[in-house]
């Protein structure tokens, strides 16, 4: 009785086998019930002998239908046995004056609950028609029902709605207490997901950050052995390690966007943008590699579209880039094209259409469905020399998701391929940009020496708590004749902040004991303090678009992600200083 008590209540037990249980329980207690009142009413032998032989039958079945695990079968053989039992029981105890019709009930509900399957069907179909060839024979043969006494047919009629009561009582309280306990389980599931989330976001961060801090010295100091006078060797090997470095960097940011948008963290920041400087970028950041393959490369704009658009342009660039660095990636020889252009629908609401052709390895048919999966590479054993995570494709369709736009790829297995896409964007003005050359806007060489001496007039202060840091900032600024001071961290930085005035500051964000973000509040508001009015510029490793919402909301005047360049550092101080005026 307690382990099937155990059974009944044990939530990791399949709910078929619980509810066999349960009503197998209720079943013999019924058995029980009935073969004790024939006993007690003066029953004849033979109808207590088959009561009890009947009993006995049944709780065999059940318990060996547990110990062997073969539930249907069990089930089904146990609803036979209970209802081979139900014309004696309707004969002896007065057929349709007595319980019988209530134990009839019982017997259906039984069948209907513990069966399944065809099994089901059959036993029902048998349960019915036994039942009616009972009440007809009852009918036609009155004398063969053994009446009992009003006394005993009223006890009897109470007994069954007893048991009809326990029954359905037991059903409600254990279906309540199956949604209870799946209730229970939901929310626990939904907190462990809660927190697993969170820890996806930490790790992912976290790893993010770690990645950044080394990489920051070997692309920072590696930009300072390229500026020097070195044989060809050397600098080979020292592009080969720049090269490395930013294609590592750039699987960190793809995993990092993939978590993002996989837990709809991504967020758009929408701004005005100018389209040519937008699509001057994109030339820059794609010509060398198309050039060094040997590629013919063409970027065409319609002279028709807007000068100015509203939208999230570092996204709008992230799209591109993916799919122009796959057209470069995926084609031998020929060429690579990418058309602009826009249109506005009848809503009046205006897209700009990017085409983007190759002459490249083409997509079999039945891979371009999977082509926007996640870490889904197509052909890899052909495409093993080609690098990638399979991640860029699964973000530009998610990207294009948020932004409500779409994409749509063409190919031909050997010939080329051309991506179709179209985002919705505001037009902040609509005066056509014209005619625009597109070619070889390249930004230059990043690595190139800094103008000397372009920012002698400054004072400079690098906080940060990692000593390597520190060094590649100075190295990075040695050229540009900036006095640059170092702290340690936050509490050095604010006792050096009140003796000497500096025109920049540069401040690391995650710093044990007082992190940036507290350091930029206390420089703003220190007493005696002599840098409340400097420009404070995060540089930090931690990446994103969102971080950089935050470093901006909280008050500094630029933000910088490690690893920098010297040039972009060169700029960012410029920009805020005006010193790219006064030259
Ligand atoms: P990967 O980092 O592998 O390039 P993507 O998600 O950018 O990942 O692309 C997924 C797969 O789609 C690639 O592995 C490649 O097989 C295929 N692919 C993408 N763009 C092209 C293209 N222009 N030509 C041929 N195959 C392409």
């Amino acid at each position: 009785m307690r382990s099937a008590i155990k059974r009944i209540l044990n939530p990791e037990t399949p709910l078929q086998s619980r509810l066999f249980q349960l009503l197998s329980t209720i079943a013999l207690a019924e058995f029980v019930l009935v073969s004790a009142y024939t006993v007690v009413a003066g029953g004849d032998a033979v109808h207590i002998s088959i009561m009890l032989i009947g009993t006995a039958l049944f709780s065999t079945t059940v318990a060996l239908t547990f110990k062997t695990g073969k539930m249907r079968a069990g089930s089904a053989i146990s609803s036979l046995l209970y209802f081979l039992m139900y014309p004696l029981t309707f004969f002896s105890s007065g057929g349709m004056y007595g319980g019988a019709p209530v134990v009839f009930a019982f017997a259906l509900v039984y069948v209907y609950l513990v069966t399944q399957g065809w099994e089901r069907a059959a036993c029902l179909a048998a349960c019915i028609i036994g039942s009616g060839v009972c009440y007809i024979v009852s009918c036609r043969f009155p004398e063969l029902l053994d009446r009992h006494t009003v006394t005993a047919e009223h006890i009897e009629s109470f007994l069954s709605i007893l048991l009809v009561t326990l029954l359905l009582c037991s059903l409600f309280a254990f279906v309540t207490g199956v949604y209870r306990a799946e209730n229970r389980i939901v929310q626990k599931q939904k907190k462990e997901i809660e927190a697993l989330n969170q820890a996806q976001k930490r790790f992912f961060s976290s790893m993010s950050h770690e990645i950044r801090t080394p990489v920051n010295a070997i692309i920072g100091l590696n930009e300072m052995t390229l500026r020097e006078e070195i044989s060809d060797e050397v600098r080979q090997n020292a592009q080969n390690i720049e090269a490395a470095g930013r294609s590592l960097l750039h699987t960190v940011n793809e995993i990092l966007d993939m978590s993002r948008l996989e837990t709809g963290r991504m967020e758009l920041m929408p701004g005005d943008y100018e389209t040519v400087s937008m699509l001057s970028d994109i030339a820059g950041m794609t010509w060398s590699r198309a050039q060094e393959k040997g590629l013919e490369y063409e970027i065409e704009a319609d002279p028709e579209l807007p000068s100015k658009l509203r939208g999230d342009e570092a996204r709008i660039k992230q799209i591109l880039l993916n799919v122009l660095t796959n057209a470069i990636k995926y084609t031998k020889a020929g060429s690579v094209k990418l058309t602009v252009s826009g249109r506005t629908d009848e809503a009046g609401r205006f897209y700009l259409i990017c085409d983007v052709a190759d002459t490249g390895i083409g997509i079999r048919e039945e891979n371009i469905p999977r082509l926007f999966t996640a870490f889904q590479r197509i052909d890899e054993k052909e495409n093993r020399a080609i690098e990638g995570t399979g991640l860029g494709l699964a973000i530009v369709k998610q990207l294009l998701d948020i932004m409500e736009g779409t994409v749509c790829v063409t190919s031909t297995y050997g010939k080329g391929s051309a991506f179709h896409i179209e985002i919705p964007q505001e037009v902040a003005d609509g005066k056509p940009i014209g005619e625009v050359n597109l070619k070889r806007t390249g930004k230059g060489n990043p690595s190139a020496p800094s103008s000397a001496g372009s920012l002698s007039s400054l004072k400079i202060l690098a906080v940060d708590d990692t000593p390597m840091n520190l060094t590649v900032i100075k190295k990075l600024l040695r050229d540009t004749g900036a006095a640059v001071d170092t702290a340690s961290g936050g509490a050095e930085a604010l006792k050096m902040t009140v003796e000497t005035r500096y025109d920049v500051i540069l401040m690391d964000h995650q710093m044990p004991e007082m992190d940036g973000i507290e350091c930029l509040h206390q420089i703003r508001t220190q007493e005696n303090g002599k840098n409340r009015g400097s420009k404070i510029v995060c540089l930090t490793a931690n990446a994103g678009l969102e971080m950089e919402k935050l470093y901006r909301q909280e008050g500094f005047d630029g933000f910088l992600s490690k690893p920098v360049r010297g040039k972009a550092l060169e700029n960012e101080i410029e920009r805020l200083t005006g010193d790219w005026k006064k030259s």
